[in-house]
């Protein structure tokens, strides 16, 4: 795809420049060419689209379609969305640097959320109660109203597809706001959601940055619900300022997963699925598994098998089939992830594969860093505690069973985490005791639109997809029938 992409914001069913006359550029991270850019909007634009988004939902015409209606509409943009895999999977690997395959796979995932939501849209739950010979009740659920979406730049359409057709469904209206790097496949959608006839005003797409538009929308009284993914810090500000008229909140946050390997594995299965665990989008993965815990039985045939198998990915031009890892989302971040190998050497962790930063020859103009291993990790290191978001593995020893649940869990956050074991009743027992909102037996990283999504602690609060999904977008009301 040669040309550059230009998109406006996307506000009341009409594609408008923002007031600030300003775009945003946005550079290919892996040939560091100009590939999109997207309006710099204004906390006024971002005003507009609330208020856009406001009129139609008090308008109600998007709430009174009928379930049915809503659920064809929804199911003929899974329909459209099919029918543009692969255009949109080149869109989100020449601006996020992922494989091709992984987009493909991600873009397909979002194909499913927007069929799964349109069968909810004529499933949204109810219950009644019959109190006594006088009086029952029933308990509905209504739309929350103008809901804020703001959307992190590894999985632009995948996440917002985690959040959209769910709020949809469920008959609210909403403002979407992509992120500053990865904002494209998101005003793709926004056209084919037009094409299919979604009325103006129920959905509007503005880019810009989080501390304008993201903090407007946050910030704002008309908006009644955020749904955000993206990192601890910001959910943290969002927190704070929902405070102002009590807006709800779902927060999908950072992670450090753990994977933890028992002797009884089966080891190349389990070298394979650490490997995913990292790898999968270089790292940069709000559930890669980057706590490698093995045990000391098995330790270092584990490790050499992974070393072997890390020395033959192939890093490169992510369109390239066989690309198996990208570069960074950006030049800034591939700092951070090289700051942190910086600090793990410090911190007396012992580098057995990578640890560089790759700029010669084909890699010269693109963010790219080497895959990396680190041994001799202790949980109490910066990379054992923090979010790296690159692909960099801290590998931690342990004993005992009860010293890899103590590992597992000694962390603030609570994402997700998977076991590697054939034993059944250790599978139930360590799965039980594990804090987090998903936990894989013998996976990592598989999701369906039908399973809850969400994080334990400081990963978050609420849950995406699955019924819960839905009702995150609802309010519940009561009502009690007296009667003779
Ligand atoms: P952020 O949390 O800053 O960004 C996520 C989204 O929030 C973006 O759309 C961003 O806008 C927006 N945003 C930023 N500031 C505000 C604000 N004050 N109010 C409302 N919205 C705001 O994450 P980064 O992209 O800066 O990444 C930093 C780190 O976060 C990563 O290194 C990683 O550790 C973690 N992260 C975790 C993700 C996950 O899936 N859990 C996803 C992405 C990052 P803008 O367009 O300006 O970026």
């Amino acid at each position: 795809m040669k040309e550059i992409r230009e998109y406006n914001n996307y506000i009341g069913g009409k594609w408008i420049a923002s007031q600030s006359g300003k775009v945003i550029e946005r550079y290919n991270p892996s040939s560091g060419k100009l590939t999109a850019t997207y309006q710099d909007s204004t906390a006024k634009d971002t005003e507009l689209a609330i208020q856009t988004a406001l009129t139609s939902y008090k308008e109600g015409e998007w709430s009174n379609w009928t379930p049915a209606e809503r659920s064809h509409l929804l199911m003929n943009i899974s329909r459209k969305l099919k029918d543009n895999v692969d255009r949109l999977s080149i869109i989100e690997t020449e601006e996020v640097g992922k494989p091709l395959e992984t987009a493909k796979a991600v873009i397909n995932g979002a194909v499913e959320n927007f069929a799964f939501a349109a069968t909810l849209a004529r499933n949204i739950p109810g219950e009644s109660r019959s109190l006594n010979k006088k009086l029952d009740a029933i308990i509905t659920r209504e739309p929350v109203g103008v809901v804020g979406l703001i959307i992190p730049w590894n999985f632009p359409l995948g996440i917002l597809s985690q959040k959209l057709p769910y709020a949809l469904a469920a008959g609210n209206t909403v403002v979407v706001k992509p992120s500053e790097f990865t904002s494209s496949t998101a005003f793709e959608l926004a056209k084919i959601m037009h094409d299919c006839g979604l009325p103006k005003g129920v959905a509007n797409f503005l880019s810009g940055y989080g501390g304008t538009v993201g903090q407007t929308l946050t910030d704002s009284d008309d908006i009644h619900k955020i749904s955000f993914t993206g990192s601890t810090k910001t959910g943290r500000n969002i927190v704070k300022a929902s405070a102002g008229n009590m807006k709800k909140i779902s927060l999908e946050l950072g992670g450090k997963s753990p994977v933890i390997v028992f002797p009884e594995a089966d080891i190349e299965q389990a070298v394979n699925g650490a490997l995913n665990a990292i790898y999968f989008l270089q790292g940069e993965c709000c559930v890669s598994g980057s706590r490698l815990l093995v045990h000391e039985d098995i330790h270092d045939n584990f490790i050499d098998k992974l070393v072997e198998k890390t020395k033959s990915l192939n890093v490169g031009d992510p369109l390239q089939d066989n690309c198996d890892i990208g570069p960074m989302i950006h030049e800034e971040h591939r700092e951070k992830v090289l700051k942190y190998i910086k600090t793990a050497k410090q911190e007396g962790a012992k580098l057995v594969y990578g640890g560089k930063k790759l700029e010669n020859g084909k890699f010269s103009d693109g963010s790219y860093v080497q895959p990396t291993i680190f041994t001799n990790v202790s949980n109490s290191m910066a990379i054992a505690r923090e979010e790296v978001f690159g692909p960099v593995l801290s590998v931690i020893s342990f004993k005992s069973e009860e010293e890899a649940i103590k590992l597992a869990n000694d962390t603030p956050y609570g994402l997700s985490a998977s076991i590697w074991t054939k034993d059944l009743d250790r599978s139930f027992r360590v799965s039980k005791a594990i804090q987090a909102g998903t936990v894989w037996i013998n996976n990592h990283i598989e999701a369906f639109p039908e399973l809850p999504f969400g994080g334990f602690k400081e990963s978050g609060l609420g849950r995406e997809m699955g019924v819960q999904g839905l009702e995150a977008f609802t309010e519940v009301k009561t009502i009690q029938f007296h009667h003779s």
